[in-house]
């Protein structure tokens, strides 16, 4: 059945506008819109938001809080969705992540992966990882430096049940294009670093509603949109 408030109505149009954003981005950096995916963040939304979405034709939704995510995965059992986890990760929550979700784009240590590896169940497909980089240098914000990535790699590509696919970081929030594509720039770069070694990395997580032209310019493969979306977040 679909729904038709007003609130559904909006969501559906700014899925479209953003698709468009993505295209003009993509057509002015000489990029393949086919190469940049779109992950919905529907933290605090209900799951009356992501009906909505899904029926634009939106399959991959973004959540941050572990119960709250919870809920909804299974209030929307029946639909097809990719589910991603993209919130700070405590020890104790890794079971669950392990269990439900597709994708963890925030692992920022070894531990959180060893123990998403070793708990994710053997009847499910390895997990997608990306691990998360603090690309501002600021102690406030979660992610490891790149110091800490070069000590782990090798040794998070070993764990069994995890295919590590690439990068995410959340920059320091600025207006500034330069600022925010020089932050992207340290992503793109380690990256390419990376794939030196490890070829089959694909990923760039990263921009934000706010930060969509610069991501895609420096290479975002998939991009976090929230408040583009579903509207500002009255938290
Ligand atoms: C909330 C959130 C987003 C989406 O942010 P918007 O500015 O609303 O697009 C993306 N990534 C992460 C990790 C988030 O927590």
């Amino acid at each position: 059945m679909s729904s038709s408030s007003a609130q559904s109505v909006k969501i559906v149009e700014n899925i479209q506008r953003i698709r468009q954003v993505i295209e003009t981005c993509c057509a002015q950096y000489h990029r393949d819109s086919a190469s940049v995916g779109l992950l919905a963040v529907s933290k605090t939304r209900p799951a009356e938001d992501i009906r909505a979405a899904f029926q634009a034709g939106q399959r991959s939704f973004g959540e941050n809080y572990l119960q709250e995510a919870l809920e909804k995965i299974q209030q929307l059992d029946e639909l097809d969705i990719e589910w991603h986890f993209i919130g700070s990760i405590q020890s104790n929550k890794t079971r669950e992540i392990a269990q439900h979700f597709s994708w963890v784009h925030s692992v920022d240590r070894l531990k959180i992966a060893q123990r998403l590896s070793s708990q994710r169940p053997e009847s499910m497909p390895p997990l997608n990882i990306c691990l998360q980089l603090n690309v501002s240098n600021e102690s406030s914000k979660a992610g490891m430096s790149l110091e800490t990535l070069e000590q782990i790699i090798d040794e998070v590509m070993e764990l069994p049940a995890l295919n590590i696919r690439g990068l995410m970081a959340i920059p320091a929030a600025t207006d500034s294009f330069e600022q925010q594509r020089s932050s992207f720039a340290v992503m793109h770069n380690t990256l390419s670093k990376l794939q030196q070694s490890y070829p089959q990395l694909d990923t760039l997580s990263m921009g934000m509603s706010n930060d969509i032209e610069a991501a895609i310019a420096e290479g975002s493969t998939l991009l976090r949109i929230g408040s583009a979306i579903f509207g500002a977040r009255n938290t």
